[in-house]
C-alpha cells in the first residue's frame, strides 16, 4: 500500500475542506506514519475518519480533531510544547514535527512505554515521555509555548494555566459526556488569562488530582 498517498488523501478529504490550513500542521500530517500507532491488526484502519481504539479503554483521537487542535494551539518551530494525555503518541509525534520541543505525559504506564518506544523507532528525539498525572501539567519543564490536553476536564486546571508562557496557549477539552466544549485558553498578561470556544467534542475523561476522579459517573 503506499502510505504517502493515502496520507494526502486524508489531508485532502478530511482536514483541507473542513478548513485547516495551517501549513506546519498540513505537512506533520502528511509525513507522521498513523498506522504505527494504531493497535496491531487496525493498520488498514489507521486513516479513517474516527477514533480508534488502543487498549486500556482509550482511543487515539480523529485525525481531523488532532489537526484542529494543533491548528488552534498556533505551534511554531521554536516553541516547547506539553501534550497530557500521550495516548498512542501520535499527537506528540505531529507536534514534535512542528515545534523544538515536546514533554508528553501520560497515567498508563503501558501506553507512555509503548508511545516511547515508538518515538525511538521513528527518530523523533525531540519528545521526552512521563508517566503521571498530566492535570498537574510538568512543573520542572514549564513554562510552555503551548499545551494541548488530549482528555476532557471537569474545568481548566489552574496548574495548565500557571504553566503557560506570556502569549502561550492551552487547548483542553472542558464538561462531561456529550456536552464537552474544546477550549482555547490564552495567557495576555501575568494574572490574565482569554478564553475561546472552539466548539463541541466528545473526549475520554481526563482522571487525576485536579480533574475527574476515577469513579466519577462521568457519562451520567
Ligand atoms: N493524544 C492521544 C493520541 O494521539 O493517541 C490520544 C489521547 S486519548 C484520547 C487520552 C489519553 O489521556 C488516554 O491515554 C488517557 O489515559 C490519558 N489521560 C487521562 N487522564 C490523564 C491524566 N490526568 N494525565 C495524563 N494522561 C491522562
Amino acid at each position: 500500500m503506499d502510505m504517502t498517498r493515502i496520507r494526502d488523501h486524508m489531508v485532502e478529504h478530511q482536514l483541507t475542506r473542513r478548513g485547516i490550513d495551517d501549513r506546519s500542521v498540513i505537512e506533520a500530517m502528511r509525513t507522521v506514519p498513523r498506522e504505527k500507532f494504531v493497535a496491531p491488526g487496525f493498520e488498514d484502519f489507521a486513516y479513517e475518519d474516527a477514533p480508534l481504539s488502543i487498549g486500556d479503554g482509550q482511543t487515539i483521537s480523529q485525525p481531523f480533531i488532532v489537526a484542529l487542535m494543533l491548528e488552534k494551539a498556533g505551534l511554531k518551530a521554536g516553541d516547547k510544547a506539553l501534550e497530557v494525555g500521550t495516548g498512542s503518541g501520535y499527537a506528540s509525534a505531529l507536534m514534535s514535527r512542528i515545534v523544538r520541543q515536546v514533554y508528553s505525559i501520560e497515567r498508563h504506564e503501558r501506553l507512555a512505554l509503548q508511545a516511547r518506544d515508538r518515538f525511538g523507532t521513528l527518530g523523533y528525539h525531540n519528545i521526552e515521555v512521563r508517566v503521571g498525572d498530566g492535570s498537574k501539567g510538568w512543573p520542572d519543564a514549564a513554562p510552555f509555548d503551548a499545551i494541548v490536553v488530549s482528555a476532557a476536564a471537569p474545568e481548566v486546571p489552574s496548574a495548565l494555566k500557571e504553566q503557560l508562557n506570556l502569549g502561550g496557549r492551552l487547548i483542553i477539552p472542558v464538561g462531561r459526556g456529550q456536552e464537552q466544549r474544546l477550549k482555547r485558553v490564552t495567557r495576555t498578561g501575568p494574572a490574565a488569562f482569554e478564553e475561546d470556544d472552539l466548539g463541541g467534542v466528545v473526549f475520554v475523561p481526563l482522571i487525576g488530582e485536579d480533574a475527574w476522579t476515577a469513579a466519577h459517573p462521568m457519562y451520567t
